[in-house]
């Protein structure tokens, strides 16, 4: 039996390693792909106190790190049931059921993608998910977001300040976001909405993204807009689907946490992108799974069987 479980292995998964491991009780991760979202990254350039790197080296550092102290780490195993109680239960897709004490769940989210051709192509070389990430690899160029809702919107605003221009395109026929991000954008000079538009290609020279078409909805018409990058900005899906029912979901899917990263249920806590603490980015999630294992551990020695 583990006194602490961890379900995912991004930098969330990570730190509650070994922040949990540093305590001295029995440690495991389980992780479907250790790294997480990392690993689909290239610059990352907001990661305090590191200047500079790229995600898969970020996510050997991770590892390196935990592999630091005594962890169980089962790499390449999906959970897909979680039975909460006394002593909990996790389940993984092989039939295996791993007992625990405490559970931290860290399994993280994806970027809704548009599916249209160029997007996989270009992903990292001009298509980018997140504009706090990326954002600044755009000065001076021609970007677009998709996507009309708070999100898309946000980061318009966000893109404007920093790059020569930005197309906004929203496939139904007004914007989603809240009254006053609007009125900011429509009072940018170097931002176009364009509404009725749906997506239908990312072009590329082979290397980079140099373009988008869209359909026109109400004439049916195909226009295409030239330009460097691509942000798509269409929704952040929460790694939830296999704990439906047991922890509290918020509409969008994101476990509740409370200040501690308690869950709805005692003795499960949760940590990063997947749950419904704002700002989805390394730094956050690393002090948030530091903060769960150690919520964790004081639920260990308070319920006596530690
Ligand atoms: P994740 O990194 O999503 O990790 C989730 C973990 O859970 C993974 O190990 C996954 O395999 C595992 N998992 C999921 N489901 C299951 C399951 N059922 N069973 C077992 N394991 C499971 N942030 C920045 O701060 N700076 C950047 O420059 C930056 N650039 C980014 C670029 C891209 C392209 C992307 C996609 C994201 C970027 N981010 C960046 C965001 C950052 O990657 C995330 O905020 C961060 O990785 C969240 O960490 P996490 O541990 O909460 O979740």
């Amino acid at each position: 039996v583990f006194d602490v479980l961890i379900v995912g292995g991004g930098p969330a998964g990570a730190a509650s390693a070994i922040y949990a491991a540093r305590k001295g009780i029995n440690t495991g991760v389980l992780a479907e792909r250790f790294g997480g979202q990392v690993l689909d990254t290239l610059a990352i350039e907001n990661f305090v106190s590191i200047k500079e790197t790229d995600g898969p080296k970020f996510a050997v550092a991770l590892e390196q790190h935990v592999k630091e102290y005594e962890v169980d780490i089962m790499n390449t195993q999906r959970a897909v049931k979680l039975v909460p109680g006394k002593i909990s239960e996790v389940h993984t897709a092989t039939g295996a059921v791993l007992k625990a004490k405490t559970v931290i769940l860290s399994t993280g989210a994806r970027w809704r993608e548009i599916n249209v051709p160029g997007e996989k192509e270009y992903r990292n070389h001009g298509v980018a998910y997140c504009p706090h990430c990326d954002g600044p690899l755009f000065k001076g160029k021609r970007v677009s977001v998709i996507g009309g809702g708070n999100s898309g919107v946000e980061a318009a605003i966000d893109l404007a300040g920093i790059v020569q221009h930005v197309t906004l395109i929203e496939f139904g026929n007004e914007l989603r976001a809240d009254a006053v991000l609007q009125r900011k954008l429509r009072s940018l000079p170097n931002v176009k909405v364009i509404l009725s538009a749906q997506t239908t290609e990312i072009h590329g020279d082979g290397k980079k993204v140099d373009g988008l078409s869209y359909k026109d909805r109400g004439t049916g018409e195909t226009h295409r807009v030239d330009l460097e990058g691509v942000f798509v900005q269409i929704g952040l899906v929460p790694n939830t689907e296999w704990l439906k029912g047991t922890v509290a979901l918020s509409k969008h899917g994101e476990i509740e946490i409370d200040p501690r990263g308690q869950t709805s249920v005692p003795g499960i806590f949760a940590a990063g992108d997947v749950t419904t603490v704002p700002y989805k980015q390394i730094v956050i999630a690393v002090g948030e799974g530091a903060k769960a294992a150690l919520s964790a551990f004081d639920h260990l020695i308070r319920s006596g069987d530690d």
